[in-house]
């Protein structure tokens, strides 16, 4: 097969996938809550080795008694870590967050920048966390966001051999077929990836996607884990497509 039939065959099996998808999870919000892009830039930095569910359970209070840049900038750094202590590796998060806040008032004027290469220079913040600012606060889809659950799916269903997110996020954006769809990728496979495709045991008999997926009912390891069928790529090596304007 040559390189251009895999690559075209890989974007319609993604594009298959989405349709599915989206039809299984028709509505799927962001799971972190909040209520201004400060608040979810920083439940997303607390959500870093963390369930959104714990971020869940620390964000009312933290956001009451810190509601935003000015007050997060100005925060008691004690006080703050106590807030998050439980999504873990809080200190580390609290001077991020402080940071980044500060980072916000003294260059931003107060708000979160709506450009990639501007929320990167937040601390705390790399493409994961800036790919889900942009687009659950702005609508702005300037890259696919790769946490745990797309990077495993994205294996599993054999849409990338690579292993570091950024490397992914590049196949992802090769493949899939329209910028405007990147977040409604990445959102539903983290649905998916919590509901039937874990880490441990996927469900592959009760799974929509099985028949496009290189990996079902693939055989498990003792640990539980299901073997990763790499698919070679045909996908060159080049920067990340430059995002739109
Ligand atoms: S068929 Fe199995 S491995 Fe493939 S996406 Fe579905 S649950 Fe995951």
């Amino acid at each position: 097969m040559s390189i251009t039939h895999k690559s075209s065959s890989q974007q319609q099996r993604a594009l298959e996938i989405l349709i599915r998808l989206k039809r299984l999870y028709p509505v799927a919000p962001c799971t972190l809550n909040y209520k201004t892009p400060v608040q979810l830039l920083v439940a997303t930095i607390l959500s870093a080795q963390c369930t959104d569910e714990r971020v869940n359970q620390v964000t009312p209070a933290l956001f009451a008694r810190f509601p935003d840049a000015i007050a997060l900038a100005n925060a008691d750094i004690i006080e703050l870590e106590n807030l998050i202590r439980s999504t873990g590796f809080y200190r580390n998060k609290a001077k991020n967050i402080q940071g980044a806040s500060r980072l916000i008032l003294e260059k931003f004027g107060g708000e979160v920048p709506k450009r990639m290469e501007l929320l990167l220079e937040l601390p705390g913040v790399a493409r994961k966390t800036a790919n889900v600012v942009l687009s659950h606060a702005y609508g702005i889809n300037q890259g696919v966001t790769v946490d745990t659950h797309v990077k495993r799916l994205s294996h599993r269903l054999g849409l990338t051999e690579h292993t570091d997110p950024i490397r992914i996020e590049r196949d992802l954006m090769r493949i899939l077929p329209h910028s405007e769809e990147w977040e409604n990728w990445s959102i539903r496979l983290v649905y998916h990836g919590r509901a039937i495709c874990k880490a441990r045991n996927p469900e592959c008999d009760a799974c929509v996607l099985a028949d496009l997926c290189p990996s079902a009912n693939v055989s498990q390891s003792n640990s539980g884990q299901v073997s990763i069928v790499t698919v070679p790529l045909a996908i060159p090596e080049e920067p990340l497509p430059n995002p739109p304007r």
